[in-house]
């Protein structure tokens, strides 16, 4: 048994929309989390567990349940921060040469221990992965989240027109490759497969029926995709497949929607696309950063709480420039801000923890600090600098207080993560 003493912070339900305070926050100050021999978590205590029990104080620092990234593309750390495109040049001036690089099974290896490694050192512990189109990226991925414990939901990325050569595949060869790593790599460990369209414009309508057959064919699959990010994404699709009622319609033709998919962005939607996801119980993952980066436009968080369909929150890097959770809180009440709306901490770190577990049908394993989930946990200093400092000290209540955290923290500030009860990423300089 181990112990860990910090100010614990948690939900026990979905905060409502714009409260500041609010009975789903469930804080606990100074006290100890137990954490099971299995990786677990045994439960909560204010008593000092004893002599007994291995015992890491971090008293005044700030216990989270791990974040949960569920947009993120692990080809793409060092496309971050690519000048001067929208989402169309963006892809074929920056992304598609270097995930064209992942053919090779060592350049894939290393990238991919490079991006779990970096999500760890910024606090995520679960995330929706795109790799590429080739297969040994989502073996990298799947092979390399084990090694490290942490929940991943993946897939070999489909896209078999409309790309470079050395980044298509055929719907056949698609086919095998996807029932290969199903059988190979889901439900082994904490990895789970997801159905990887890349967006409609790069899969033949054949390539989306034949993944609409894989999710028909296992309902316990994932998907993910792209939906609605870009007004010239959205006209291009609308020429590519003139029959679809809209962009999403094309993905609900094809059965890709349902309780297990993860649909990013989802700007340019209209309200019988939000029915129709509310319908399927699909979720939209809100890309704050990568939308502003882009330019792509700005998402109507309040019109999802509206239809009832879930939303999760993603760093979608690299066209998010941070895999922060923070920063892309932060960059997420700006973009609800400037739509006359007000994003409150609760709902923001609500929708990076235990909403985004819910939303994934993953509750009972990640997202909150409730005894018998898995103990995915990430730690944090609640100042660093003497301006944040400075910042909390002004604080006049909870909400006040976390909110400055959330608006003026990033991973800097992150002490340790910790994976399954183990500490898998632990800040080497002291702050
Ligand atoms: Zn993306």
């Amino acid at each position: 048994m181990k112990a860990l003493r910090a100010d614990l912070l948690d939900f026990t339900a979905a905060p409502a929309w714009g409260a500041t305070a609010d009975a789903a926050v469930r804080w606990r100050p100074d006290h100890w989390l137990l954490v099971a021999d299995d990786g677990r978590i045994a439960g909560v205590q204010a008593e000092d567990p004893g002599d007994g029990v291995e015992r890491h104080c971090h008293r005044g620092r700030l216990l989270l349940p791990g974040f949960i990234d569920t947009h993120v593309h692990s080809p793409q750390v060092g496309v971050m921060a690519s000048y001067g495109t929208e989402l169309l040049d963006w892809l074929n001036t920056y992304t598609f040469p270097a995930e064209s690089a992942w053919a090779d099974a060592a350049v894939a290896a290393a990238g991919t221990a490079h991006f779990l490694d970096a999500l760890l050192a910024h606090g995520t512990t679960a995330a929706v992965v795109f790799p590429t189109v080739h297969k040994v990226s989502a073996e990298a991925l799947f092979q390399q989240a084990s090694t490290r414990g942490m929940r991943i939901i993946g897939g070999k990325v489909l896209m078999d027109r409309h790309a470079p050569p050395a980044l298509l595949d055929t719907v056949a060869q698609a086919e095998r490759d996807c029932i290969d790593l199903i059988q190979r790599w889901h439900g082994q460990g904490r990895n789970s497969y997801a159905v990887t369209v890349r967006f409609a414009p790069t899969s033949t309508p054949a390539q989306l029926a034949m993944a609409g057959e894989l999710c028909r064919a296992d309902s316990s699959l994932y998907m993910q995709t792209h939906v609605a990010e870009n007004r010239d994404e959205v006209r291009w699709v609308a020429e590519l497949f003139p029959q679809a009622r809209s962009y999403l319609g094309v993905y609900e033709t094809a059965g890709l929607l349902h309780p297990r998919s993860v649909l990013a962005h989802g700007i340019w939607l209209d309200d019988n696309d939000r029915s129709a996801l509310h319908a399927a119980g699909a979720q939209v993952a809100f890309c704050p950063s990568s939308n502003l980066f882009l330019g792509s436009g700005l998402f109507d968080w309040p019109a999802a709480v509206r239809s009832g369909f879930n939303v999760s929150m993603a760093s979608d890097v690299g066209g998010g420039t941070s895999l922060s959770m923070q920063r892309t809180l932060a960059d997420a009440y700006k973009v609800q801000a400037l739509a006359g709306q007000r994003l409150t901490a609760w709902s923001a770190l609500h929708s990076a923890t235990r909403g985004a577990a819910q939303a994934l049908g993953l509750e009972g394993e990640i997202g909150s600090l409730e005894p018998g989930l898995m103990a995915d946990l990430c730690l944090w200093d609640k100042s660093l600098t003497p301006i944040d400092t400075h910042r909390q000290a002004m604080a006049r209540d909870l909400h006040e207080q976390l909110f400055a955290w959330l608006l003026l923290s990033d991973e800097r500030h992150l002490a340790s993560t910790w994976v399954a009860g183990q500490e898998k990423y632990k800040r080497r300089t002291s702050p």
